[in-house]
């Protein structure tokens, strides 16, 4: 029998700040930050799992103690039970009755759950030799289901309307895995949009985007509307009329501004608006929904859990699902999530960039194609080239679009040399600033 010996946590920063990388109207100047977990065994195979939660910067330290309090629920288990069980471990760490009362199932706590989540299916996935997408798409859709807590699901989504869309999307599995294989997951660049870049670096990077394949862009806006109006005007002259634009205001916005602000840049052929409001508020989404139809809204990066999502569902709240690796409780989150959008028919288009994310969550979008969804139509995954050089298995990127990654694991392995060169100091904090 083997067991986890420890949960390795470490507080990693990268200096982003210092090139404006990553800056919107909302989040000035991040340092994009990992949360990292790694678990380990005394199985002596070789194998750790690999996990960590995104943050921007301060508070790092906040999210790596989250992680720490994970450690009495796993240290000294039985390795095989909890990996053989995912749902029950799952369950396990969601339902702790005194960690729970920190949220419930939302912020720090839940975070620091996905990121010990995501670690387990790291360690899952590298023991059976595959790449997680994978890994999971070869599971039954009764394995899949009961890796779904469906307590707060059942008025949008029951397990036999689950079991109903997995075992309808089972017979093409094995040829659209072939598909996959073949060409790969179409992607989007998020590359020239950030609000810091000067004109003539937003030019030059949204034609390279064309020239390397991309069908469509994404800018951030709410800063300053005329500003907004120059920058999309720029941008799309330099695209052509035949490559999406999305725009991405980071919750700038209450709900009159919204429609105001979108219906001035709607003239640019707008692909969707991103996270107008706070991420909370589903009926300020679902009147802006209304109020810039059809231009659609897409958000979920900033969305607490399962029960969001459902209800912006069930309200019309949001036309584009946004998920995100590390935001919610991991891999079986994600799946609740996922089954709940192709419940509604609402195409799901990750968010990714920051460290990792699109090393992460590209699994879960080929996942969907393969088992869930059986679409990549009107689908894409945001794709930011930083930061990927500090992966063992960074993403590969072919024509625009995600190739399906080989290596065994979940794609969020650190090289040891990154995470023992940005390990966070206080001290190191002080001189840099
Ligand atoms: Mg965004």
């Amino acid at each position: 029998m083997s067991t986890i010996t420890a949960l390795d946590v470490s507080d990693i920063r990268f200096p982003t700040s210092t090139s404006l990388d990553g800056s919107d109207a909302m989040n000035l100047d991040p340092d994009y930050s990992a949360a990292y977990v790694r678990v380990v065994t005394d199985a002596n195979d070789g194998h750790e799992g690999h996990g960590f939660v995104f943050t921007i910067g301060r508070g790092n330290d906040v999210q790596v103690a989250g992680i720490h309090a994970l450690s009495h629920i796993l240290v000294g288990r039985n390795l095989d039970e909890l990996l053989d069980d995912m749902g029950a471990t799952w369950r396990s760490l969601v339902w702790d009755s005194q960690l729970r009362w920190l949220g419930p199932e939302k912020g720090v706590m839940h975070m620091a759950i996905g990121a010990v989540v995501n670690a387990l299916w790291d360690l899952k996935a590298k023991r059976a030799g595959l790449p997680l997408w994978q890994l999971l798409s070869r599971m039954s859709p009764e394995e899949i289901v009961d890796l779904v807590d469906f307590r707060y699901l059942t008025d949008a989504l029951t397990r036999d309307e689950a079991l109903d869309i997995l075992r309808s999307a089972a017979p093409g599995r094995s040829e659209r895995e072939r598909e996959l294989t073949a060409d790969g997951y179409p992607a989007y660049t998020t590359t020239p949009g950030w609000l810091g870049y000067s004109d003539e670096k937003l030019v030059r990077l949204a034609k390279e985007a064309v020239a390397d394949g991309f069908s469509m862009i994404k800018l951030k806006v709410g800063g300053d509307v005329d500003e907004d109006i120059r920058r999309v005007r720029l941008a799309r002259e330099a695209v052509g009329p035949d490559i999406r634009i999305g725009v991405d205001a980071n919750q700038r916005w209450g709900v009159d501004e919204a429609i105001e602000w979108v219906s001035r840049l709607a003239e640019f052929d707008v692909a969707w608006v991103e996270e107008p409001t706070n991420p909370d508020d589903i009926l300020a989404h679902a009147a802006i929904a209304r109020g810039i139809h059809p231009i659609p809204v897409a958000t979920g990066e900033h969305m607490a859990n399962r029960v969001m999502f459902k209800q912006f569902l069930q309200a019309d709240a949001l036309q584009v699902l946004q998920i995100d690796a590390s935001r919610v409780a991991g891999v079986n989150e994600n799946i609740a999530i996922l089954l709940l959008a192709a419940k509604f028919g609402v195409p799901v288009c990750p968010h990714a960039g920051g460290v990792g994310l699109c090393e992460a969550v590209q699994h879960l979008s080929m996942f969907d194609f393969v088992a869930v969804s059986g679409s990549r139509d009107g689908r894409v995954i945001e794709f930011v080239d930083h930061l990927h050089e500090h992966f063992v298995t960074p993403v590969e990127m072919r024509d625009g679009r995600y190739h399906a990654p080989t290596a065994p694991g979940n794609g969020m392995e650190m090289l040891a040399a990154s995470r023992a060169e940005y390990v966070f100091s206080e001290s190191d904090y002080i001189l840099s600033k």
